[in-house]
């Protein structure tokens, strides 16, 4: 499980806590403070559904150290069904089977380590969503 200090420290990041602006409807992941739309600064949080589609993928071969053991990944953009589009590892699928519009939901998994003795990063990965 996670530690403690990483639950407190990003909340946004466990609970999928977006924002959506009061003035024009848009939705943000993470929550920001201004609209990049409309420029409005009052936002309504909210739980997003844990549901979205591929946009877009590529297939990471030399990844920076902290994911060298899990080479070669997928990495996509996810379009989720609740507005926002953020970047995820796609995992539970053979890479040759990731496809654009492939519907996706995320779930809370391990995403690297730090070194041998180092805290464990949770974040979210994109598996495939039965219907
Ligand atoms: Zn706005």
């Amino acid at each position: 499980m996670p530690t403690a200090r990483s639950w407190r420290a990003y909340p946004q990041t466990y609970r999928l806590e977006a924002a959506r602006c009061s003035k024009c409807g848009k939705a943000f992941f993470p929550p920001r403070l201004v609209c990049n739309k409309c420029n409005g600064r009052q936002f309504e949080h909210f739980d997003m559904k844990r549901t979205g589609k591929v946009v877009t993928h590529t297939i990471i071969r030399t990844p920076s150290d902290e994911f060298s053991g899990q080479a070669p990944f997928a990495l996509g953009i996810i379009q989720m069904d609740d507005g926002p589009r953020l970047t995820s590892q796609i995992v539970d699928v053979p890479l040759e089977d990731v496809r654009i519009g492939m519907p996706v939901k995320l779930e809370f998994r391990r995403v690297s380590s730090e070194g041998e003795a180092g805290a464990i990063q949770y974040g979210h990965k994109a598996v495939p969503a039965r219907d």
